[in-house]
């Protein structure tokens, strides 16, 4: 291992990595150079193709029957906007969850991270990522000098939980994407990070593989718009870290030359 990819680990509290004696090697590691100040050309390494489950919803071309609960949405303040998704039961997902997940932080942000949806801790507690992937995506925060609340807000394109943490389905995914659009609205963050599949292509509005999103800054309603793995997918690939790293770089990069 060489000191920069120490260095990645130590910044997502990867380090030491234990290695079993008998563990055969891994086949799948990747080398990637990271330079903090890097062009965007630096990025041109490949990721391998994922084949995560995903939902092909296009939320502008969605047929969503409107209902009450969008009324005056495009006027609505947060307080409005919060009781709107706490009130909702637009789609089944309300009848399962314990709570709708709102979303977290400063209100008048710069970044703005969105994941998938809540998961079972999220929906215990109300707040975005408080399980696992979140103590990891604090830990990316933390990697490019960002706190959860400190010029971040962080949402999640659903806000019920979806049953066994499936994928939100497109129908799910097109009835709560006023919420974030709001969201997203009211916050005018500079940048936008979307967290895995789900956001990538809430957001984008079209689906393609994530390796394929990577390293390029996309648009959101004419804001920036950077895609990277979710932290859960980090838990379960770990070695996939240092891409995502990488991608928050990028995104510091991008913002800092706005
Ligand atoms: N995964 C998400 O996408 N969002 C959360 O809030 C928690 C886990």
């Amino acid at each position: 291992m060489n000191i920069q990819d120490e260095a990645i680990l130590r910044e997502f509290n990867l380090f030491p990595l234990w290695v079993r004696r008998d563990a055969p090697l891994p086949t799948n590691t990747v080398t990637v150079t990271i330079q903090v100040n890097a062009p965007t050309e630096s990025f041109a390494v490949k990721s391998k193709v994922e084949t995560l489950a995903i939902p092909t919803v296009i939320p502008g071309q969605q047929e969503v029957e409107p209902a009450p609960e969008y009324a005056n949405i495009d006027a609505a303040d947060w307080p409005a906007l919060k009781q709107q998704v706490h009130d909702c039961t637009s789609c089944k997902l309300r009848a399962t969850c314990t709570q709708t997940v709102f979303g977290v932080g400063d209100e008048k942000a710069e970044w703005m991270f969105v994941g998938e949806g809540p998961g079972a801790d999220e929906d215990a507690q109300g707040e975005p990522f408080v399980g696992q992937a979140g103590k990891l995506l604090d830990n990316m925060l933390a990697s490019i000098k960002l706190k959860r609340g400190n010029n971040v807000y962080i949402a999640n394109v659903v806000k019920c939980r979806p049953p066994n943490n499936r994928t939100p389905e497109p129908e799910e995914v097109a009835q709560c994407w006023p919420y974030l659009q709001r969201q997203i609205a009211l916050i005018k963050p500079k940048l936008i990070v979307a967290l895995g599949k789900t956001a990538a292509t809430a957001l984008l509005g079209r689906d393609a593989t994530l390796g394929s999103l990577r390293g390029t800054v996309h648009q959101y309603q004419g804001i920036p718009l950077i895609i990277t793995y979710h932290p859960a997918y980090l838990l379960r690939s770990p070695v996939e870290k240092a891409k995502a790293w990488q991608d928050l770089c990028f995104a510091v990069n991008v913002l800092s030359a706005r």
